[in-house]
């Protein structure tokens, strides 16, 4: 990963954070990019303190501007970008449909589909111009099937696997390879707001007996992310701890 660089959207927390650990030690040049200012700029730190290269950059993933504003730092920083994790995304509002408030299903909507859309644009744009790159697009098991309470977050990672075999269709000729990872309940962050009852039933749903961790997930990132995947484009890759084979 030496003189490669790589973008990763929600990189102070969870799997994007496990994810910037992995590419700095690897010897990337690290984009860590977030609304969270406080623990992107400790992680920076963090990577500098051991020898790793990395910068933070702020963005709001549902902010078509922002992305386009963090892919050009990328490039200014350090001349080039090779990779591309869209990781960024919120639980958001859990109801059934009927009670869902339109501005719930808007602000998922949002921030874990259009956001995909705005990063893809961009990313591809520049990676055309350095003659290829590889994104890598974090969906869910959610991506594959559907969750009660959870219509506007389900169908928004459908929407980024559709969107990722269609960029791959698109752009694997220009060698730019495409692909997303769809993890099963990883503990993280995002699980905070779930009681224990709650978090239990989850455990209870992946055969393997316990959640994820944000480091099994990052090493596929990695893989996807390196030259090592040179055959793969266009796929959905789970990493759910036998949840999808029920
Ligand atoms: P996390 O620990 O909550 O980290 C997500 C990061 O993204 C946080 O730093 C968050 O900041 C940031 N963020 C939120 N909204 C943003 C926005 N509009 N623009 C930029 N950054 C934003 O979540 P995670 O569990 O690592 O999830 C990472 C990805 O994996 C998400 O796409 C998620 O849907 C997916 N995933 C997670 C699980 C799971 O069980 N954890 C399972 C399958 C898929 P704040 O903390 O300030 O909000």
């Amino acid at each position: 990963m030496k003189d490669k660089t790589v973008i990763i959207t929600g990189g102070a927390s969870g799997i994007g954070a496990a994810a910037v650990r992995l590419f700095a030690i690897e010897g990337a040049n690290v984009v860590v990019s977030d609304i969270d200012t406080l623990n992107g700029n400790k992680l920076v730190e963090e990577i500098r303190a051991a020898d790793g290269i990395a910068s933070f950059f702020k963005t709001d993933v549902s902010i078509p501007e922002e992305m386009e504003a963090l892919v050009k730092f990328a490039v200014d920083t350090y001349g080039r970008l090779d990779i591309a994790v869209n990781n960024a995304g919120i639980g958001g509002e859990q109801s059934p449909i009927a009670d869902m408030s339109v501005e719930g299903w808007q602000k998922v909507i949002s921030v874990n589909l259009n956001s995909l859309f705005y990063g893809l644009k961009y990313q591809i744009s520049a990676m055309l111009k350095n003659g290829g790159g590889s994104i890598v697009n974090i969906t869910s098991i959610l991506g594959a099937v559907g969750f009660a309470g959870s219509a506007a977050y389900s169908a928004a990672k459908h929407g980024i696997v559709g969107l990722t075999q269609t960029a791959a269709l698109e752009y694997s000729a220009k060698n730019i390879r495409i692909n997303a990872v769809g993890p099963g309940f990883i503990d993280t962050p995002l699980l905070d707001a779930l009681s224990p009852e709650m978090k239990s039933q989850l455990i209870a749903m992946h055969p393997i007996g316990r959640l994820g961790k944000s480091e099994e997930v990052a090493e596929l990132i990695l893989w996807l992310g390196s030259e090592k995947s040179s055959f793969a484009t266009g796929s959905y890759y789970p990493i759910d701890g036998g949840y999808l084979s029920k």
